[in-house]
């Protein structure tokens, strides 16, 4: 690899319930690959097992609107009651190195990448049916009747914003689903136009 080649941007999204945490992990889990995760910034309190700058960079609202102010997000959101945010010069330090860089973000904040960047992947997770995702939602069992119906219409919103992705990915099962995911990471790879300038020589009388 050359040193002054960028790397790729991955954007993992979709609808709440969808799985978009446990796909990214299955990937991660995966071997022999060079995929950095982005930490995001976010307002909501820390969970159980959660690390400070591993799973998120945790702040107070305050804070947040400061880095709103000073234009430091990628992109972000609010969703149910917190801010989450991209940070603007990690990403861009990441793929300024070569790295592969994954955001797993809401779909409020992935369109926003959409229209920023020119060269990144977006990838759309489905569940394999609304049936699925409902008793995905529902089966959380940590929110009232209220909320999971809520997050579901958002999700109905949602897939109608698929289109503005450039790929579809089911998650019937974690692995198949992150499995997926590599395969269109590598083929991106070889997509034409990231990789012809380094066979120039190739194509030269
Ligand atoms: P959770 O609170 O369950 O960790 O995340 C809630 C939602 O926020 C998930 O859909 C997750 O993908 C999304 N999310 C996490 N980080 C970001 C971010 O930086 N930006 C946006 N827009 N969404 C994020």
């Amino acid at each position: 690899m050359k040193l002054n080649e960028r790397g790729l941007l991955i954007v993992i999204s979709g609808p709440s319930g969808v799985g978009k945490g446990t796909v990214r992990k299955a990937l991660f889990d995966m071997k022999n690959h060079n995929l950095v995760y982005s930490v995001s910034v976010t307002t909501r309190p820390p969970r159980a097992g959660e690390v400070d700058g591993k799973d998120y960079y945790f702040v107070d609202r305050p804070t947040f609107e400061e880095m709103i102010k000073q234009d430091k997000f990628l992109e972000h959101a609010e969703f149910v009651g917190s801010y989450y945010g991209t940070p603007k010069d990690k990403v861009e330090a990441l793929l300024d190195l070569g790295k592969e860089v994954v955001l797993e973000i809401e779909v409020d904040g992935a369109l926003q990448v959409r229209e920023k960047t020119k060269d990144a992947v977006f990838i759309f997770l489905v569940p394999p049916s609304k049936k699925a995702l409902f008793e995905r939602l529902s089966s959380r069992g940590t929110e009232s009747q209220d909320l999971v119906q809520k997050r579901f219409e958002k999700a109905e919103k949602e897939f109608k914003l698929a289109y503005k992705y450039d790929y579809i990915v089911v998650n019937d099962d974690v692995n198949n689903a992150a499995d997926r995911i590599m395969a269109i990471i590598r083929a991106e790879h070889a997509r034409t136009q990231r990789t012809i300038h380094k066979y120039q020589e190739l194509m030269e009388d």
